[in-house]
């Protein structure tokens, strides 16, 4: 994808641990062997690395969706192991996808949600509706990191808008010397 690169480098600058989840049940079907799997994602990581970007952990699901798995997205079983296992709290994280199921997955895991839409991925009214929508992974990476900017503005200064005021100086009154 396009200004993927750029996005990666934003976010990580920003402080954000980049995960990739997918569901890839060409695995379980003999599409793909894990091997070669493993192949492309450390090539993905070694990728991103060279262009100065990061990627944390890749997340797959195997299975096919008659297996029922907790991983398969819209679960939201892979989202959790990795939070657990890479100590993210998932309330101050994003869920970034194209699909329905990476939101539906995403809010199931208490993400935020940014649905990436495009002409081949649009979301429908019967879908789960993401709380943020970008046309490009690298206008939904604007979005994470001046959303996540406005939290951490609030955790450090949680000062309520009836006390700025109330700290406002008073608008000067003319004094009797003035003028003249
Ligand atoms: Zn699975």
């Amino acid at each position: 994808m396009p200004g993927t690169m750029d996005a990666l480098r934003r976010l990580a600058a920003a402080g954000f641990q980049l995960v990739i989840v997918t569901n890839q049940a060409g695995v379980e079907r003999g599409l793909v062997s894990e091997r070669v799997l493993e192949e492309i994602h450390g090539a993905m990581l070694l990728a991103a690395r060279r262009a100065g970007a990061r990627l944390d952990a890749i997340y797959v699901c195997p299975h096919l969706p008659v297996q029922a798995c907790s991983c398969r997205k819209p679960e939201p079983g892979l989202v959790v192991q990795a939070a657990e296992d890479l100590a993210i709290d998932l309330k101050k994280s994003f869920m970034i996808g194209d699909s329905p199921s990476d939101i539906e997955a995403g809010r199931r895991a208490g993400c935020t949600t940014i649905g990436v839409v495009s002409d081949q991925m649009s979301f429908t009214a019967t879908d789960i509706p993401p709380d943020f929508i970008a046309d490009s992974l690298a206008t939904a990476a604007q979005i994470a990191c001046s959303v996540s900017r406005d939290w951490s503005v609030r955790q450090v200064a949680p000062r309520p808008v009836s006390q700025s005021v109330r700290r406002r100086r008073p608008f000067p009154r003319p004094t009797a010397d003035q003028g003249g």
